[in-house]
């Protein structure tokens, strides 16, 4: 495994670790890696063998999909159908803690959906992330770095060494700024849908949607 401790970097040395580590995903790896929300761990979205680890490592059952995370909401269409509006939420909510869930594109394998025709999709707020998915160019599907069913970890202390240890690589770069899990909403019917709360109801974002609440 290795380990990138980038808690002190300057500007460029998080540049250096996140061309690395997207480096390591485009060759099929897993990585645990800090989000602002919890640590997590993902590969490629394309990458079903990588996706498969992913379950195997966290003891996933796999009918529980894999959320994706991609760089802006222009990029949400490498993984989704976007809902009319959802631009407007550019810079309000997105980066952030909020997780949407939308039609899924045919390019997003079954292992990530679930067998869904639907995929949860978030832009994280985090200089690292976004800039590992910049380079990428396509989306990650990643989820929390803990043992399913156990809490997901709000710093790199708090990884489990099992899922640090299974991965390839391993990124510190101290607490996570919200400490919590994002808010889910799911956006694909006519009302807005909260399915995992998190600080954002149901009426904000369907106020910025221009859809009916629930
Ligand atoms: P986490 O595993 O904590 O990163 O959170 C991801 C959450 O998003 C899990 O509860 C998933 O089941 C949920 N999720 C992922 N994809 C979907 C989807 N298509 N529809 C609804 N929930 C989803
Ligand atoms: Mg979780």
């Amino acid at each position: 495994m290795i380990f990138m401790d980038i808690t002190r970097a300057t500007e460029a040395g998080i540049y250096a670790a996140a061309r690395e580590t997207a480096r390591a995903l485009k060759e099929g790896k897993v990585a645990v890696f800090p989000t602002e929300t919890v640590y997590g761990i993902g590969c490629l979205m394309s990458d079903t063998k990588a996706a498969e680890r992913i379950y195997g490592i966290k003891g996933r059952q796999h009918s529980k999909p894999l959320p994706v995370m991609v760089d802006c909401v222009a990029s949400v269409e490498k993984a989704a159908f976007p809902v009319p509006g959802l631009e407007a939420l550019e810079g309000v909510f997105m980066p952030g803690p909020l997780t949407v869930v939308l039609k899924k594109k045919d390019r997003v394998p079954p292992v990530i959906s679930g067998g869904l025709d639907t995929v949860a999709v978030r832009i994280p707020d985090h200089p690292f992330l976004l800039a590992v998915l910049r380079e990428l160019g396509e989306p990650i599907a990643a989820t929390s770095a803990n043992p399913s069913g156990l809490p997901a970890p709000a710093s790199f202390d708090m990884l489990d060494g099992a899922i640090k240890d299974a991965a390839d690589l391993a990124v510190d770069m101290g607490p996570c700024r919200v400490g919590a899990p994002s808010a889910i909403a799911d956006l694909t019917g006519p009302e807005v849908r909260i399915l995992r709360e998190g600080g954002i109801t149901a009426e904000e974002l369907g106020k910025w949607l221009k859809k009916e609440i629930q």
